[in-house]
């Protein structure tokens, strides 16, 4: 039966279970409340990447103390009074506990490889934007070459399409990187987007499709009669209402907690991104994997994306972390020191402490649903969580398989 579903969020997740809504046959409403440039599904490196591993893990948990204090280390937590951060820290560290992650390394691997295939219409549609390229893991030390072995051995026994090269079999294969590049990890079954021009087609194609996407448009509350809800209101006071809710506003569905009467214990991880001009870029896309920045070449510019910092949920670039990019990708290609910085951004990662998305149906409420908790992982597991969502709002439960996803385990 079709439902009036109303959509509070137009990044990659709202815009891609709009879609999928629609091809179901449901009325869609999408409201955001920016322009669709600059969120996190706009300044993302771009890399749909079946496989990637959760943010907590073993190696994490041991280097957590000194990315506490280490301004200069890829993850940073500077110290804050916030009991918000404290509580999320101690069930991060928890989830960094080996059986928890292979419980998660599990389920977001079959959840990617669905979302690997769903993503091949969309690669058909709009080619400006994805490019099955595949891309590289680089590596330049030797601790880096162990790490990639490992990487290689636990995804090829997960099922995915992955080659170890070295050193004069890896440049032939790659120009533009530096000799002291000793080895690198082809992800075959990757996709490299262009994020910016993705999202921009998503909201076209919604509106082609006949849904209707309000920018713009912030939603304040979340009104419910009992058990249903039954409408948004927005900044301007105006009400809209609508047969069921799709809460997937990223890191802001945390403000909507309180209307919905649930938990959503996550923490915002700025990331931040830096486009440079190029004579001559390098010809792939690489995860470099010492520094934790991702390349990602545009044409004539190139994308250097990376850091995570949980710093709260604030726009504030600090210029020190957005030099270490530029900073740590010269090791691996010096020349990009002469190349002409365009554009600065930053952006925020929402984040679970247990390392999984938070997606379903919100407990106790019969027609409110959340999609969010994405992580480093959006733009790879957006179509497969559409996919799961719209299932959820058609009445059917999630998969046994994905229950470690369900919003409900933080009833
Ligand atoms: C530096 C960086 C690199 C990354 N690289 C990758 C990558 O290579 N591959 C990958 O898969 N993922 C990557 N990610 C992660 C990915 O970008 C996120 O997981 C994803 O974009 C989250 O999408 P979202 O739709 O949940 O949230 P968002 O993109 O944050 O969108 C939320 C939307 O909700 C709107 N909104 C908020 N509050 C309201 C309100 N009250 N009313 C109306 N609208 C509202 C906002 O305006 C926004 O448009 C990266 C992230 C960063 C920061």
């Amino acid at each position: 039966m079709s439902k009036r579903i109303i959509i509070i969020g137009g990044g990659i997740i709202g815009l891609l279970s709009g879609r999928e809504l629609l091809r179901r046959g449901h009325v869609v409403t999408l409201l955001d409340g920016g322009t669709l440039r600059g969120s996190a599904s706009t300044g993302n490196a771009g890399m749909i990447s079946p496989g990637h591993p959760p943010i907590p893990t073993p190696e994490v948990a041991q280097q957590a103390i000194r990315m506490m204090l280490d301004r200069r280390s890829p993850l940073y937590i500077p110290p804050r009074p916030s009991l918000s951060l404290l509580s999320w820290l101690l069930a991060f560290r928890r989830a960094c506990r080996p059986a928890h992650y292979s419980m998660v390394s599990t389920v977001l691997d079959r959840f990617s490889l669905r979302s690997r295939e769903l993503f091949d219409p969309l690669l058909q549609e709009v080619p400006e934007a994805l490019e099955a390229t595949g891309f590289w893991q680089l590596v330049r030390t030797p601790e880096g070459l162990e790490h990639l072995v490992e990487e290689r051995d636990r995804l090829e026994s997960a099922g995915f399409d992955v080659e170890l090269k070295k050193g004069d079999a890896l440049h032939a294969e790659i120009s533009g990187w530096d000799e002291d590049v000793q080895a690198g990890l082809v992800h075959r079954s990757g996709i490299v987007a262009r994020p910016d021009d993705l999202l921009l087609h998503l909201a076209d194609r919604l509106e082609a499709a006949g849904g209707q996407l309000r920018t713009g448009t912030k939603v304040t509350r979340i009104h419910r009669t009992g058990q249903a809800f039954d409408s948004v209101e927005l900044d301007s006071g105006e009400r809209i209402e609508g047969d069921a809710l799709l809460v997937a506003a990223g890191i802001w569905t945390t403000q909507f907690a309180k209307d919905l009467d649930i938990r959503i214990p996550m923490q915002a991880a700025k990331g931040y991104h830096v486009m440079l001009e190029m004579d001559d870029p390098p010809d792939a896309a690489a995860v470099l994997q010492e520094a934790c920045v991702v390349v990602n070449p545009m044409g004539h510019q190139v994308r250097l994306a990376g850091t995570l910092e949980l710093s709260g949920i604030n726009d504030r670039m600090v210029r020190r972390r957005l030099d270490m990019l530029a900073e740590a990708t010269r090791s691996y290609m010096a020349r990009v020191e002469d190349a002409r910085r365009v554009s600065e951004w930053n952006g925020l990662r929402p984040c679970t402490a247990d390392g999984l998305p938070a997606i379903g149906n919100v407990p106790g409420m019969s027609n409110a649903f959340v999609a969010t908790g994405h992580a480093m992982m959006g733009v790879t597991l957006g179509p497969a969580t559409a996919e799961m969502i719209t299932d959820c709002i058609d009445g059917r439960a999630i998969p046994d398989w994905a229950e470690p996803m369900n919003i409900a385990r933080y009833r």
